[in-house]
């Protein structure tokens, strides 16, 4: 089963993502990680990307497009994935059909965590985020860690990412708003397309997206 988690930044897809992944036993691409790895990596490419991600908007579909759809390649996700944060394009939600329908796959649901614009700011400026694993998502608002500054689940370091300062923050729904509804239009027109409500408590949000599937 292939599932795209769409939504505005700080809809909270990157919370529900490993939730869903637990229950359905898929692992989770994200590509937002994917390309932060990259922009650590200390290449000229890395730094490229990582000047894009801090200006808050969409790195080049050309380079998006190659190492997310290299690492939809990998043998754990042959039977399916959790994709999150890709595809953010029109053009890369036809790369990936391609690419899917290609090993006789394709994008089973499109699910859209939905947040009202004026809701988000906040949520991205509170997001703090784990240094040892990613997927460890907090929210100083909705989901604190119990001991201050520190991950619930391994106790490493929690962090607030570089874009999501606020101006960065307001940058990327600028950025980013558009082409979002042109994802969801592509998902709409293949009959994929589930809308959740995002503004629900988190529990909420992932017993609607499981009733969604
Ligand atoms: P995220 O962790 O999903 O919020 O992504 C962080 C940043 O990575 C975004 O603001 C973009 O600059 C970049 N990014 C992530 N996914 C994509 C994508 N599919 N296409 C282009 N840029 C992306």
């Amino acid at each position: 089963m292939v599932i795209v988690l769409l939504g505005p930044p700080g809809a909270g897809k990157g919370t529900q993502a490993p939730i869903l992944a637990g229950r359905l036993g898929l692992p989770i691409l994200a590509s937002g990680d994917l390309l932060r790895a990259v922009a650590r990596s200390g290449s000229d490419l890395g730094r490229d990307v990582e000047a894009i991600m801090q200006s808050g908007a969409l790195v080049p579909d050309a380079t998006t497009v190659r190492i997310f759809l290299d690492r939809l390649a990998r043998p754990d996700a042959v039977g399916g994935a959790i994709l999150d944060g890709f595809p953010r394009t029109a053009a890369q939600a036809a790369a990936l059909d391609e690419a899917l329908a290609e090993r006789g796959s394709k994008v089973d649901a499109a699910i859209l965590v939905d947040v009202p614009a004026d809701e988000l700011v906040a949520r991205m400026t509170d997001r703090l985020v784990c240094r040892a694993d990613p997927t460890h998502v907090y929210n100083l608002g909705t989901k604190p860690p119990l001991r201050p500054g520190l991950c619930d689940v391994d106790g490493a370091e929690l962090y607030r990412r570089a874009d999501d300062e606020p101006d960065t923050v307001r940058a990327r729904l600028a950025k980013q708003l558009a082409p979002l509804a042109e994802v969801v239009g592509h998902y709409r027109a293949h009959g994929v397309l589930r809308t959740v409500d995002g503004r629900q408590p988190i529990a909420a949000v992932t017993e609607q997206v499981m009733g969604a599937l």
